[in-house]
């Protein structure tokens, strides 16, 4: 039967192809309690959101999972800092700490400091193919896009160039097997709830949210002392768990229980 132009006969498979196919997805480990939130790893074809307040950790957290990464021979990371907050001192102590070879750790690690949006995006177009990045980072995603779109009548096009560059980052983690990771800075309200961003909120844009672009979405707050704690939102595929952590010379770290003093 001919088919109409708009139409697409999509391919079909069995419940058990699509378990074995989900099975061969490898995972990143990145030894921090992040893995324990999302199955074991990252996957190597998704892109996981780590949001939370100004200085709750979010960095120190990819610092951590970039020195990690970075550690093996092949463990090129491709770190796109969007709020100017690379610290390679940091990573440094980072990779000494966690007895890595600091030498070799920064010299995998390939920073790209856009200044506007334009440069975000076209950061995605620079990400090298030899060698090819084990991981990507993109840290503070939003902030730039915040500069650069204000105003209520901004909110509009700035939900769309955003969700523009998501899709591009998911696009690039499926087609080329690169997980990634990239952070959102959120603001507190004065009684302590947390603030969703606008571009959160649900103003379809052609019938989707920012928020839902994302599939596993790790939430950090602060808890007593210099403990955080990390927490899945919402997820489809892993129940929503917490797990404790603490910001340490060796980057981030489990910690006990959440509500410790140090
Ligand atoms: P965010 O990116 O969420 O704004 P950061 O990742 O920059 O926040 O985290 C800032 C926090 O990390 C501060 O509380 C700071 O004390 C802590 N921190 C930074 N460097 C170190 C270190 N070398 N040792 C221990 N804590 C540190
Ligand atoms: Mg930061």
């Amino acid at each position: 039967m001919p088919k109409k132009a708009e139409e697409k006969i999509p391919e079909i498979k069995t419940a058990k192809q699509l378990l074995e196919e989900e099975q061969k997805i490898k995972r990143l480990k990145t030894d921090t309690p992040i893995d324990e939130l999302i199955g074991g790893g990252i996957r190597e074809d998704e892109v996981i959101e780590i949001y939370g307040e100004y200085g709750v950790g979010k960095t120190q957290i990819v610092f951590t999972l970039a020195a990690k990464v970075a550690s093996e021979p092949d463990g090129h990371v491709y770190f796109i800092d969007c709020e100017n907050t690379f610290r390679p001192e940091r990573i440094k102590q980072i990779a000494q700490n966690k007895g890595y070879n600091p030498t070799e750790v920064l010299t995998r690690i390939h920073v790209a400091q856009p200044k506007d949006t334009k440069e975000q995006i076209g950061a995605l177009a620079a990400i090298p193919k030899e060698p090819k990045p084990k991981l990507l980072i993109v840290d503070g995603v939003t902030t730039l896009f915040r500069a650069e779109y204000i105003g209520r009548e901004q909110l509009s096009p700035k939900q769309q160039a955003l969700l523009r560059f998501l899709r591009r980052i998911k696009e690039y983690a499926r087609e080329t097997k690169t997980p990634a990771i990239i952070t959102n800075q959120i603001y507190a309200n004065p009684d302590g709830t947390p603030f969703i961003p606008l571009e959160y909120r649900e103003l379809a844009v052609g019938g989707h949210t920012l928020y839902h672009a994302i599939n596993n979405r790790i939430f950090i707050r602060k808890a007593k002392g210099t403990t955080r704690i990390a927490r899945l939102v919402d997820s489809s595929e892993y129940p929503q768990q917490e797990r404790p952590f603490k910001i340490t010379e060796k980057g981030i770290e489990p910690a006990e229980g959440g509500e410790t003093h140090e």
